[in-house]
Parts: structure tokens; C-alpha cells; sequence
């Protein structure tokens, strides 16, 4: 049962970092402060986390700081990277280790002490199940967020404008669909939480496979391969080698704000080549650090005789069963043309992550959007009748290029949809009379 009904001229739905790169440029919005505006944000988890599943000791930011929630709209703004580090008293330290890329731990320490501002505007523990319209004569001008409690209750909201950025949902391969509940397969998403139970009963696994290609499946095993030392761990993929990822300077360009411009103005057909030529800067490529510490790991073992890691290129997984004594994994290798059974205690899934949770959630509004793609300000098309905006964040890498997933163009985006929501004459009405 719904306990309360508010409404607010903006939603936003998630707080991860787009959104919170949202809450950012509002707040630094003078238009938004003398307009009175009303937003809030509801987010799933209990409190903020930046991929908490992976936030690994020594993993590293695969962007500089300077790509921070600010810098590059802002650099003045108190929500830098650097200003953190000044107010954690760190920043002189930080300039003695000479890197752009901070650990994994400390971006997410960075974005915790962001999030912390807006406290009194993110409502944690509230899962977004369903987005409703509210039709009036006819027409379209409000929307009901319906969000879900961890016990259960319910909660409605009203809202004029939504901003979605729910992120990424894990991707699971055809074959582990049916072991949904079976605790010996994990996602790297979950890695850091379910580690310790993957191997069910036994004090140590004797036998864990990683399936992926990507930085989180090479982190994974490089992490599980120091995590247990006596175990044997099978690096299984489809691609017969573990690539760099390319993060060269020409090529990094593709990553500059501007950039989407250009990517956005092409034909669909040139934007899908653009995209496909620079996959290999963010999918199913791995940092050459760690591509060469892997290396170094499995060419030792080849000195001691003592072998407990193998990498299982070109591998294609065909069936998974599951017995008393292990996952069965049914693989064949594409070059040698044979096929093999192999059995693990335990199975990590690092196969990445699904980028369509919007529809679902906008489904009850799915009748009213039109046909073509989403809007440079990342603004769905939408019928005559139908007032509300919904802007999407991180699902547009068709439309808006390789950026869009990642961190990269946070703080310009972040304005840019600000700016449309604000301005030509959509600019949303405000709420100060509308609480109901
Ligand atoms: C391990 C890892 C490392 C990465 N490192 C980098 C990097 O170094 N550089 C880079 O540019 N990119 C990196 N990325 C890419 C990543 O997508 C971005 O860093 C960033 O997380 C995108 O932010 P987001 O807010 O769009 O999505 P997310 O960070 O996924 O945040 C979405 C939020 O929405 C919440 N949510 C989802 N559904 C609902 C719902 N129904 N109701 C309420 N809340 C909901 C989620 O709980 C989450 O907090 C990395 C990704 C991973 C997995």
C-alpha cells in the first residue's frame, strides 16, 4: 500500500554517478535556485556505493580524475576531484604519487563525499518499480512514480519530468539462465559480497572458473588467484587473447564531451561503424598492466611446475549442469575443434552488464512515446498529449556514442540536460503549490 503522495517538478530515478552528476548541475543552477524547483532522487541501494561488488584493492580508474563530476563544465565548482582531496587532506600526497588515475576505492570515496551534499534530496532503499500517467482531460501532464521498500511497501510520487539513470543490469549468458538461484554462480557485480559463499561448504575451492574477456574478468582472476593461492583458477573465453585496452591519446579524443555532437550528427550507419571501430577502448578489452602481470603469473608457473592457472581461450560454452560436486561446464575450443566437460566449485560470470532496465520501467508510459530516436538532450520523443520530459542517461551509446556508459562526459551531459530541462519553454512548472 502507497503511505504518501508528493510531487515535484523532477525525479530522478537511480543515484549513481549520472544522476548524482545531475544533482550537481542543479545545484549549481542559479536558474534552478530562483525557480524554486522541486526534485529528489530514489535509489535502490541503502546508501550510496559505486559498484561496491568491485571495488577491489588495488583496482585502478580507467579515466583521470579530471573527467570528475565538475572539472570540465565547471573547474571552479566544490564538487571536484581535487577539492576533495583538499578537504580529505590529501591533495599534496595525491600529487606526489604522480597519477591521473586514482584507485577504484578512493573514486568511490570521492563520490560517497559528492552524494553525502544531497543527502536530503536522495531517498535510499527505494527501488523504482513502476512509472504511471496521471491522464486529465485527455492529456498527459504528471506521472506517478511508484517505488518499492525493502519490506515491501510501497510509495507514490508525482512528478512533471523524469531523469533516468539506472545504469547497467548484469548480463547473464543464455546457458546460466536457468541456475538464477544456484549460489555457486556469481556476477562480478555481486563479486566482492559473494565470494566467501561461492564454494558452498568447502573451507577453501579447489576449482573456480572466471568466464569473461573484459577488466572485470581479468581483476577477478588476478584477485581470485592471490585470494586463494591453493586454488585452481580457469580464466575461460571465447577470444584467443586478452587485449589492451586502447587508451592512447588520439584515440582517447572519443571520449571529449564535443564528441558527441559528431557522433550524434552522423547517419545511423556511420555512427554504428564509428562506435564498432573504438569498441576496443571500453568492451572486452583489459589495462596492459594487468594483461602483463597475468602473463608474468602463469610464465612463473611454467618455471615451478606448480600449476593452478590456466587461461581457456577460445572457448565456447555450450551447456552448464549442476551436480553435488561442482558446476559442469560443457566447452568446446573453437581452434582445436574438440569439446570438453570441466567442473568447478565455483563460477564467477564477468559477461557485463544489459543496458535496456528503462524500458521495463517505462513501460506504462510506452504508449505515449513516439517513434524515432532519443533527442541530443537525451530527451525521449514523445506524442502530442503527452507533457512530461524523460531524459535517459547511460542507455543512449547508440545515439550518443562510446561516453555514454562511462564517466566521461558526466559533467557536460549533466548541463545539458539540466539546460533542456530549463529552457525552451519546457521549462517545468514550479512545485511550491503543488504538494498534494
Ligand atoms: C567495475 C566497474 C568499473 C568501472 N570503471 C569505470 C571507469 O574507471 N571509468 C569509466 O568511465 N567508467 C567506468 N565504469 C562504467 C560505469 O558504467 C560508470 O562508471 C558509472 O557507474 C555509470 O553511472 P550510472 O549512474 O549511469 O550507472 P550506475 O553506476 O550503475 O548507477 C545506477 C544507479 O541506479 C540504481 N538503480 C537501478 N535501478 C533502479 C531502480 N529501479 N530504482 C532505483 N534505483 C535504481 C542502482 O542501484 C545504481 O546506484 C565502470 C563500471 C564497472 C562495472
Amino acid at each position: 500500500m502507497s503511505i504518501e503522495t508528493l510531487e515535484y517538478d523532477v525525479i530522478g530515478l537511480g543515484f549513481g554517478p549520472a544522476n548524482l552528476a545531475i544533482a550537481v548541475a542543479l545545484e549549481e543552477d542559479r536558474r534552478v535556485r530562483e525557480g524554486g524547483l522541486r526534485y529528489c532522487f530514489l535509489e535502490k541501494k541503502p546508501a550510496f556505493e559505486w559498484h561496491g561488488g568491485m571495488l577491489l584493492e588495488d583496482s585502478r580508474m580507467q579515466i583521470s580524475f579530471l573527467k570528475d563530476l565538475a572539472t570540465l563544465r565547471n573547474p571552479a565548482s566544490r564538487f571536484t576531484f581535487i577539492n576533495y582531496l583538499h578537504q580529505k587532506r590529501r591533495l599534496e600526497p595525491f600529487i606526489n604519487i604522480g597519477s591521473f588515475n586514482p584507485s577504484r576505492v578512493e573514486y568511490n570515496d570521492y563520490l560517497g563525499w559528492a552524494a553525502g551534499h544531497f543527502a536530503e534530496l536522495v531517498h535510499y532503499g527505494e527501488e523504482v518499480i513502476a512509472v504511471e500517467t496521471i491522464e486529465e482531460q485527455g492529456e498527459v501532464q504528471r506521472l506517478r512514480v511508484i517505488s518499492r521498500y525493502a519490506d515491501g511497501r510501497t510509495r507514490t510520487r508525482i512528478t512533471r519530468n523524469l531523469v533516468v539513470g539506472i545504469g547497467g543490469m548484469p548480463a547473464i549468458p543464455e546457458a546460466f539462465r536457468p541456475l538464477r538461484d544456484e549460489p555457486r554462480v556469481i556476477h562480478s557485480s555481486q563479486y566482492q559480497e559473494r565470494i566467501d559463499s561461492l564454494h558452498g561448504d568447502r573451507e577453501q575451492p579447489q576449482r573456480l572458473a572466471v568466464i569473461g574477456s573484459g577488466q572485470s574478468a581479468a581483476e577477478i582472476f588476478s584477485d581470485l588467484t592471490g585470494r586463494f593461492p591453493q586454488a585452481e583458477v580457469s580464466l575461460i573465453m571465447r577470444s584467443q587473447a586478452l587485449r589492451p585496452a586502447d587508451d592512447s591519446p588520439f584515440v582517447n579524443e572519443i571520449f571529449d564531451p564535443s564528441y558527441t555532437d559528431l557522433i550524434y550528427q552522423q547517419p545511423h550507419a556511420v555512427r554504428q561503424e564509428l562506435i564498432r571501430a573504438h569498441a576496443h577502448t571500453n568492451y572486452s578489452v583489459v589495462n596492459l598492466d594487468l594483461i602483463e602481470r597475468i602473463y608474468q603469473g602463469l610464465y612463473q608457473q611454467s618455471i615451478t611446475g606448480r600449476s593452478t592457472q590456466r587461461l581457456l581461450a577460445n572457448r565456447h560454452i555450450h551447456g552448464v549442469e549442476v551436480g553435488a560436486e561442482g558446476i559442469r561446464l560443457n566447452l568446446s575450443d573453437s581452434h582445436r575443434g574438440h569439446n570438453e566437460v570441466r567442473e568447478f566449485d565455483g563460477v564467477v560470470l564477468a559477461t557485463g552488464y544489459r543496458r535496456d532496465g528503462h524500458t521495463r520501467l517505462l513501460e506504462g508510459v510506452s504508449r505515449y512515446l513516439a517513434a524515432g530516436e532519443v533527442e541530443r538532450s537525451y530527451r525521449l520523443p514523445t506524442q502530442a498529449g503527452f507533457a512530461p520530459n524523460i531524459y535517459l542517461q547511460g542507455c543512449c551509446e547508440a545515439s550518443h556514442g562510446l561516453s555514454d556508459t562511462l564517466l566521461s562526459v558526466l559533467s557536460v551531459r549533466s548541463q545539458e540536460v539540466v539546460d533542456a530541462l530549463l529552457e525552451q519553454g519546457r521549462r517545468p512548472r514550479t512545485a511550491a503549490s503543488a504538494c498534494a
